[in-house]
């Protein structure tokens, strides 16, 4: 008797050992790798048709290493500032449509202040939210609670930046996150370093300083690799388990404050750079280790053939003079850089590796915009039949992966009624909209317009607004209907009041 109880026990445990591992081996493990404010041209990897002086310069061998396994996406865009462009991201709706169009941090308050010409519409500046009935949010079914619901272990990994302080999603474990390592409301961290507890040490700044990370506090440990570390020890619980994992490694670099990563900071020196570029550069090669470390990793628990990567920054490099500091990044040859409608502040660099089903050192020209991760990550993870409360605007990019010729024949759209940074091209309230190789900026303060094709001009240095009028007309056609489908809201004109004009109002 005994003994037919224990085949009996031996043969459950095998059942359900092996319906355990079914699970795991076909469910492939999802990592979104997203950096912040890392710009197009701040890697060794190329994103355009030849090697720049920054390719140059940075060096990131775990990128390079990424995309002779992957592919490279020469054209993928994100919005200007962080927070739109996150909540795309986890919602999967354009920023237009989600209304947290600039970046979040204050319960009901404006971060940053109208500008002489222009009122800011009563945009979503609480971010997103997952429950009903918080003011000023963007109600959304998160991308990590779909992952959870389908038996993914969820991580959160650094800097969140999805709901201002005091809202729900200011805490990732309320947008389906199982874990939360050192994500919260705000978009910056007090200090990159451990021996200044991540800015834990300073009782002036505790708005800034990271959560979390406690036992690394007076360490000699940089932020990147605390949370590496924090990454890896959760993948390794979630492997334990026997359960898939969704790994969202959101690193607070390479954001200000630009703070040398001492690991790679004397080399960059001693090439006879500015210093503020110099601990830029280190910051972006310390984001890198990390990546290298991960990849690592998956490789030694053999889990690297059943994990996808996505690896993405949330807007462009920082190129103006940042608040008390040097110019630290320059994105050339593209135009502008953070907060700008021009392609400095929103085109990024983007590699994807799909074990078995991208071709190793591929390229694509293909052009993709942020909240196309939404579906695309879910159809990758064969997640399908999931519900949102929200109206999903992001188109997969799975048949690029999978190598189909996918022409640039959609319209991609950017929507800012606000703005952020200091003057310069693209920086402002602005709407805009890509189609083929041309791409219109409509300016919200002066309805002025700029034309640019992108093929032949990727600098935007020679505006064709006049010189191509029936372009100039059909793509303010595109971009009114857009924002007349999605509800846009448009900025005040303070010297009306009135609403500023959708932009084809202004050319009949
Ligand atoms: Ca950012």
């Amino acid at each position: 008797m005994k003994s037919k109880l224990s085949f009996l026990a031996l043969a459950i445990f095998f059942i359900v050992s092996s319906c355990q591992s079914n699970d795991t081996g076909t469910k492939p493990n999802v990592i979104i790798f997203l950096v912040d404010d890392m710009g197009w041209q701040d890697t060794s990897v190329p994103f355009w048709t030849q090697q720049t002086a920054f390719n140059r310069l940075y060096q990131t061998p775990n990128m390079e290493r990424l995309a002779r396994e992957g592919m490279k996406f020469t054209q993928a865009y994100a919005c200007s500032v962080c927070s739109p462009t996150r909540v795309s991201l986890m919602t999967g709706m354009n920023a237009a449509r989600h209304r947290v169009t600039n970046w979040t941090l204050r319960k009901d308050t404006q971060s940053v202040g109208d500008d002489n010409l222009l009122e800011q519409p009563k945009w979503n500046m609480n971010g997103m939210s997952p429950v009903e009935g918080i003011d000023n949010t963007a109600l959304a079914t998160p991308l990590p609670q779909l992952f959870k619901n389908a038996g993914y272990k969820t991580i959160h990994t650094g800097k969140a930046h999805l709901g201002a302080m005091e809202t729900p999603a200011s805490d990732p474990l309320t947008l389906g996150f199982d874990v939360n390592i050192a994500g919260h409301a705000a978009g910056a961290p007090g200090s990159y370093y451990g021996k200044n507890s991540f800015g834990n040490d300073n009782p002036q700044r505790t708005t800034w300083a990271v959560p979390g990370l406690e036992k690394y506090y007076g360490e000699d440990i940089y932020l990147s690799e605390a949370l590496t570390l924090e990454a890896i020890d959760a993948v390794t619980s979630a492997n334990e388990e026997n359960q898939p994992f969704f790994l969202y490694m959101a690193h607070y670099a390479v954001h200000t404050p630009i703070q040398g990563d001492d690991r790679f900071l004397q080399k960059y020196i001693d090439q006879g750079i500015d210093s503020t570029e110099a601990k830029y550069a280190s910051m972006v090669e310390g984001m890198d280790k990390s990546l290298g470390d991960i990849m690592n990793f998956l490789e030694q628990k053999n889990l690297d053939d059943n994990t996808i990567i996505l690896f993405m920054s949330d807007n462009g490099g920082l190129s103006a003079v940042a608040r008390g500091g040097e110019r630290h990044t320059h994105n050339l040859p593209l135009s502008s850089g953070k907060g700008s409608a021009r392609e400095g502040g929103i085109r990024e660099p983007m590699i994807v590796k799909w074990p078995k089903k991208v071709r190793p050192n591929s390229m694509t020209d293909s052009y993709v915009i942020i909240e196309d991760f939404f579906p695309s990550v879910l159809e990758m993870a064969g997640i399908d039949g999931y519900k949102t409360v929200q109206e999903i605007d992001g188109i997969s990019f799975v048949p690029i992966l999978e190598g189909k010729d996918v022409a640039n024949t959609r319209p991609l759209f950017w929507h800012y009624p606000n703005r952020w940074g200091p003057n310069g091209p693209g920086i402002g309230s602005t709407s805009a909209v890509r189609l083929g190789d041309w791409k219109l900026i409509y300016y919200h303060a002066n309805r002025h317009f700029e034309l640019f094709n992108l093929e032949a001009d990727i600098g935007e240095s020679q505006n064709l607004a006049d010189t191509y009028p029936e372009e100039l007309n059909k793509l303010a056609q595109i971009l009114t209907d857009y924002l007349l489908e999605v509800d846009a809201q448009m900025p005040i004109d303070k010297s009306t009041g009135e609403l500023v004009e959708y932009p084809a109002e202004i050319l009949k």
